[in-house]
C-alpha cells in the first residue's frame, strides 16, 4: 500500500497577529486621509485581495462602497506572465468618487498599473493604492503605492488570500511556498 503524499506546510513569514496589527494601522491612515470624504469606493482586486479587503474595510472609519475587479497575470506559475487580463469589472460609475484600490501584492507592478490605467480613464476624484505586500525586487513598472502593509523579499508567498495554484488562500498567516 502506498502512503498518501505528505502535504508541505508553507513556512511562516508574517504571522496572523502582525497582519492584524498592520491592517489596523493602514485602516487608521486611510481613515485620516479621507476624513472629509463622504464615501470611499473600495475596489478589491480578485482573487488574492479578498481577505485583506474584508479585514481592511472593518478598520476604515468612513462609509465604504465595496466593488470587485478581476485581474490575472500569473496563471498557475510563480513568475508573472507579463500580460494582464481583466475579467470581472466593477458595475458602478466611479466618476467623481474617491477610489481606494486594494491589492494583495505588487510584484512586477504590471497588474496594478493596468488596473489603475483603466480606472483613471473613468475620472475618479481621487485614486489611491493600498497593497498588503510589496516585492520591489521584481519591479518592472513604476507604481506609486499610497499604503503598503509589508515590504518583503522576492519569495513566492501564500496565505491570507494568496494562492499557489488555488491552494493556501485560507491560511491566516503569510508563508513561503515550499513546493
Ligand atoms: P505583478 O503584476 O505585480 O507582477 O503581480 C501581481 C499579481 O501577481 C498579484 O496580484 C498576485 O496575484 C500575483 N503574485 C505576485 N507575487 C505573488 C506571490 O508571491 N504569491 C502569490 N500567491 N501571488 C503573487
Amino acid at each position: 500500500m502506498t502512503a498518501p503524499p505528505v502535504e508541505k506546510v508553507p513556512k511562516e513569514l508574517i504571522s496572523a497577529d502582525r497582519i492584524h496589527i498592520r491592517v489596523g494601522e493602514l485602516g487608521a491612515a486611510i481613515t485620516a486621509d479621507h476624513a472629509g470624504d463622504p464615501e470611499i469606493v473600495v475596489v478589491c482586486v480578485l482573487k488574492g485581495g479578498f481577505i485583506f479587503a474584508a479585514d481592511l474595510v472593518r478598520h476604515i472609519g468612513r462609509p465604504c462602497r465595496i466593488e470587485f475587479i478581476r485581474a490575472s497575470s500569473y496563471g498557475n506559475r510563480h513568475t508573472s506572465a507579463g500580460r494582464v487580463a481583466l475579467g470581472h469589472d466593477i458595475d458602478f460609475d466611479i466618476a467623481g468618487c474617491h477610489v481606494l484600490l486594494v491589492e494583495d501584492i505588487v510584484d512586477t507592478g504590471q497588474t496594478i498599473s493596468r488596473v489603475t490605467d483603466e480606472l483613471r480613464k473613468r475620472a475618479p476624484a481621487s485614486l489611491k493604492i493600498c497593497c498588503l505586500l510589496d516585492k520591489p525586487s521584481a519591479r518592472k513598472v513604476t507604481v506609486g503605492i499610497d499604503y503598503t502593509g509589508f515590504t518583503i523579499p522576492g519569495h513566492f508567498v501564500v496565505g491570507y488570500g494568496l494562492d499557489d495554484a488555488e491552494k493556501y488562500r485560507e491560511l491566516p498567516f503569510i508563508g513561503i511556498a515550499t513546493t
